[in-house]
C-alpha cells in the first residue's frame, strides 16, 4: 500500500538516497528543501526546521498534496566540530536546535495526524557519533544521542496506537557531510570500520524502508545501525 512519506533534508545526500528509495516502491514522497527546489520526480517544501511557523506550514502543503504524513524521516542534519574548550555556547545550541529540536518540532507536527491515522512510523537519523562519542563532536554527539531518548519516550507514548519510532545510526557514509574529512583523517577512520569502508547512502536508505514498512510493525524504540561493525556494543 502507497503511503504518503515526509524526508527532512531529502534534497540531498542520505536523506535524497532515502527519499528515492521510497519514491521507487511506488510511495507518495515531499522532500523539505531550503531553497534548492525538489530533486526530479519528487515534491518539493521549502522549509528550516528550525523555525516552527515554517515546519507547520510545510507540513500542510503536504497535506494538500499528498495527504497527512504517514511515514516520517527526521534527517535534516549539521554538524559544526571543534574541541570541547574551543566550542561556543552559540555553536553548541545550533546544533542542537537543527538536529534534535528540529527532529522534536517535525515528531510533534506528524504525530497529531498519525494518532487520528491510529497508523505511522517515525524515524530519526541519528549517528554512531550519538553513542561511540567522537573528538570535537560535543555538539553533534549529544544532539544525536538525545534522538534516542525521544524515540523512547515517543514509542511508549504512541506504541499502543500502531506508531512506531525508532533510529537508525549511520557510521561513516559518502556524502558531501564526510567530504569535508581530511585524507588522514578518513584514512584513520577506515581502519576502525570492521567493513574496511565507507557506505554508500542507499545503505542507510534501505534500513528506513525496511522500519516503515509493515513487516517491521513490532520493531519500536530500537537504534538500527548501518555502520560496517564501527560502533559495536555501543
Ligand atoms: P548533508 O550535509 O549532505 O545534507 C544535510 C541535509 O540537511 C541537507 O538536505 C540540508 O539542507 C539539511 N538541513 C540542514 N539544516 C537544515 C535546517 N535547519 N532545516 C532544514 N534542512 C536542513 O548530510 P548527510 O546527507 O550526510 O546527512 C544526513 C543525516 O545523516 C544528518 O542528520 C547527519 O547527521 C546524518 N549522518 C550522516 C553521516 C555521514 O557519514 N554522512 C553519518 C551519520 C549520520 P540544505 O541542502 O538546504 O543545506
Amino acid at each position: 500500500m502507497a503511503r504518503t512519506v515526509l524526508v527532512t533534508g531529502g534534497n540531498r545526500g542520505i536523506g535524497l538516497a532515502i527519499a528515492q528509495a521510497f519514491a521507487k516502491q511506488g510511495d507518495r514522497v515531499a522532500v523539505t528543501h531550503r531553497g534548492s527546489g525538489a530533486p526530479d520526480g519528487l515534491f518539493g517544501v521549502e522549509c528550516d526546521i528550525t523555525d516552527s511557523a515554517a515546519v507547520d506550514a510545510a507540513f500542510a502543503e503536504v497535506e494538500k498534496e499528498l495527504g497527512p504524513v504517514e511515514v516520517l524521516v527526521a534527517n535534516a542534519g549539521i554538524t559544526d566540530d571543534t574541541l570541547l574548550l574551543r566550542m561556543s555556547e552559540e555553536q553548541f545550541t545550533r546544533v542542537l536546535d537543527t538536529n534534535l529540536t528540529g527532529s522534536f518540532r517535525v515528531a510533534k507536527r506528524a504525530s497529531s495526524k498519525m494518532l487520528r491515522a491510529k497508523w505511522g512510523r517515525i524515524i530519526f537519523i541519528s549517528s554512531v557519533v550519538g553513542l561511540y562519542g567522537g573528538p570535537g563532536q560535543v555538539n553533534y554527539a549529544a544532539s544525536k544521542a538525545g534522538l534516542v531518548g525521544m524515540a523512547r519516550s515517543i514509542t511508549r507514548e504512541l506504541g499502543s496506537r500502531n506508531i512506531t519510532a525508532n533510529v537508525v545510526a549511520p557510521g561513516f557514509i559518502d556524502t558531501e557531510m564526510t567530504d569535508v574529512l581530511s585524507d588522514t583523517r578518513k584514512a584513520e577512520i577506515l581502519k576502525s570500520i570492521p567493513a574496511g569502508r565507507l557506505a554508500a547512502p542507499d545503505e542507510v536508505a534501505q534500513a528506513v524502508v525496511f522500519l516503515a514498512g509493515d513487516g517491521a510493525a513490532y520493531i519500536s524504540g530500537a537504534v538500527v545501525p548501518v555502520d560496517g561493525g564501527l560502533g559495536m556494543g555501543h
